[in-house]
């Protein structure tokens, strides 16, 4: 049993194990026994959360020194994301798609399928997360807008 063991973990390493170990991560199979492996070492499974937490912590933390410049826009925007006014609520996000009749505010076109809620002020400029501020997008016309007025848009 020993020598399969060894074997299993050798194989791992070569390019094959490693993509026939990426395949088994994805499934089913694999999820479920982490899952039960997670119920049976629920000591082991809180001190590697932990461990972990704590990693991220100091990556976190470090990132921050490094980046300190990136890190303050960062920080500029959450804040403000945080004072825009209210939150938006299922009601209002019920509103504003049934008032947009599926259609792009951007490019005019039906959406069909996935949608995004994009400020028309953008938050970072002093938008807020009221009715009037939001509207549907595609996924890619937003992307595309990204933290844009419509006018900076139309101007390229
Ligand atoms: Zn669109």
């Amino acid at each position: 049993m020993l020598a399969r063991a060894e074997y299993q973990r050798q194989y791992r390493k070569t390019e094959r194990g490693k993509s026939w170990l990426k395949l088994y991560r994805k499934s089913k199979k694999s999820k479920e026994y982490t899952l039960n492996w997670r119920l049976n070492n629920k000591d082991k499974t809180i001190a590697c959360t932990r461990r972990n937490q704590e990693k991220s912590n100091l990556r976190t933390k470090l990132w921050r020194i490094n980046n300190r410049e990136k890190y303050l826009i960062c920080k500029r925007l959450s804040d403000l994301k945080r004072m825009a006014h209210g939150r938006i609520t299922l009601r209002t996000l019920n509103s504003v798609i049934l008032n947009s009749n599926m259609i792009c505010y951007l490019c005019g076109k039906i959406i069909f399928d996935k949608y995004h809620i994009d400020h028309i002020v953008p938050i970072s400029k002093g938008g807020t997360n009221k009715k009037k501020n939001l509207a549907l997008t595609h996924p890619i016309c937003n992307r595309k807008k990204h933290n844009k007025f419509l006018w900076e848009l139309e101007l390229e």
